[in-house]
């Protein structure tokens, strides 16, 4: 290693990370209470950034409205009084509030705590983002020292924690991010398979499915956050026995169990971004729901892929889970059975084959109408694993951007449906019920071939290993309601 000379510390705030470090630490705890339970998301190991709004912090209001319609995240939520937190047990830490106080003035890496703290004073995390990783991850140094129940930098926030604190029951939990482009691909081979056998019975996986992470330009605009209501799509319909294609609300409406990556920092235009390079290009994750309506979409996809069948809706989770927070939840990339090709070169990288993949569960659960009046709680229907994702974020991003393809800080790259080989990891309806045909059985008694209006779809996630603290990734959830005009 040269210790090269780095006046602008270009290479430190892009700087990537897989080593344990003293933030993973499972002994540590914090002096906020609620995040040393035993069943808490956020402990002082997981530290997710978000962005969020006091609920008496309403002054503009009638604004706000107007502006929520346009869907500008960044120009709505200027006028919201958003705020850029991190989550801690049942409270967040207000991070501007927390810096002007001189909580991280002791930290090390100042420069880099300074950049990242200027940033989070925004309306999203797109200025974070911007910077890379090494600023966040200053930040989330400076934040565990500050939050230790033990910590020598930690008896200042601990005097002020009335005013860094804001309990989360206290705020609404905003668009994280304002993303300009959102794909989403096509990475679980156990998804692409089973969905492929019922659209193409003869011909399920395609043959390029091996050699391209496959996927598709989604549509940003409709992107929301975790508990905004889900209008039920209209669209151009067309079954397989029916003559004429007919226009309504689609009969066949469902959701995608995915996992959603931001994209740090940024390339140009026409500069690909080398396999090596991708993983400092990786923010974090959130949970994400690709809601999709079949009917639409086994009409229309048809040569050029998915479109109505999919714009009208994406939720994400609110908090982002930093990849150094997942930290000691790398895994190795999938290994391909011996019969399928190995990766292309620009998609091969021995530090992505060696740590490339992620250990997330993922579930998926639901609650009809009849279910919330009998009392009943959302019941889990999948649980699935990115760690069986065939391709990595590191090769999807390589891939996205091998053709000059310009990323911004932001960008939202979605892994597709995660699927597992196991008969209850089918990340959405469609493989669940074979398209319909075998209706699934709730517990009330109930059956679902799709989603009725009034369900509600709550999707949660965690990363947990021996020798580590478990972290949650928080939750993602929409209730679908029919189009009221
Ligand atoms: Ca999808």
């Amino acid at each position: 290693v040269i210790d090269a000379p780095d006046p602008t510390g270009r290479a430190r705030r892009r700087a990537v990370s897989y080593a344990i470090d003293e933030t993973h630490d499972e002994t540590l705890r914090a002096w906020v209470a609620s995040a040393n339970t035993e069943d808490t998301e956020f402990p002082i190991q997981n530290l997710p950034f978000g962005v969020f709004r006091r609920r008496e912090a309403s002054g503009a209001a009638a604004l706000v409205q107007r502006m929520e319609t346009s869907r500008f995240v960044g120009a709505a939520q200027r006028f919201e009084d958003a705020r850029v937190g991190v989550a801690i047990g049942d409270q967040i830490v207000d991070i501007g509030v927390a810096a002007a106080l001189g909580v991280f003035d002791d930290a090390p890496d100042a420069d880099l705590v300074r950049d990242a703290v200027v940033a989070c004073e925004a309306w999203t995390l797109n200025p974070l983002m911007s910077l890379g990783r090494g600023p966040a991850r200053a930040l989330r140094v400076a934040l565990s020292r500050a939050l230790r129940i033990d910590g020598p930098d930690s008896a200042r926030a601990r005097d002020l924690a009335d005013r860094i604190l804001v309990p989360m029951s206290g705020v609404d939990l905003l668009m994280p991010v304002d993303v300009g482009d959102y794909t989403d691909f096509y990475a679980s081979v156990h998804h692409a398979t089973l969905v492929g056998s019922l659209f193409r019975p003869d011909n399920p996986l395609l043959p390029n499915y091996k050699w391209i992470p496959i996927g598709y330009h989604g549509r940003a605009s409709s992107l929301v956050v975790s508990g905004t209501p889900i209008v039920r799509p209209t669209g151009q319909r067309k079954g397989p026995d029916e003559a004429m294609p007919s226009v309504g609300p689609s009969r066949a409406l469902d959701y995608e169990l995915e996992l959603g990556v931001y994209v740090a920092g940024e390339n140009a235009i026409g500069v690909p971004i080398p396999i090596g390079d991708a993983e400092a290009h990786l923010f974090g994750v959130s949970i994400v729901n690709d809601w999709s309506a079949r009917d639409v979409q086994s009409w229309e996809y048809q040569p050029l892929g998915p479109f109505l069948g999919k714009n009208f809706a994406t939720s994400v989770s609110p908090w982002v889970i930093t990849m150094d927070a997942l930290t000691p939840f790398r895994v190795p990339r999938t290994v391909r059975p011996s019969d399928d090709p190995a990766p292309l070169p620009y998609l091969d990288d021995a530090r992505d084959r060696a740590a490339g993949g992620l250990e997330i569960t993922l579930e998926v659960a639901l609650r009809t109408p009849a279910m919330r009046a009998s009392a009943y709680e959302p019941a889990v229907i999948t649980r699935g694993s990115s760690a069986e994702l065939y391709w990595t974020f590191a090769q999807m991003l390589a891939h996205h951007a091998m053709g000059g393809c310009f990323m911004r800080p932001g960008d939202l790259l979605a892994s597709g449906t995660i699927s597992g080989a196991a008969p209850d990891a089918r990340g959405c309806l469609l493989e669940l019920t074979k398209r319909g045909a075998e209706p699934l059985s709730l517990p009330n008694g109930e059956s679902r071939k799709f989603l009725e209006d009034g369900d509600e779809v709550v999707m949660t996630a965690w990363a947990e290993r021996p020798g580590f603290r478990r972290i949650g990734l928080g939750r993602c959830e929409g209730k679908i309601v029919p189009l009221s005009v």
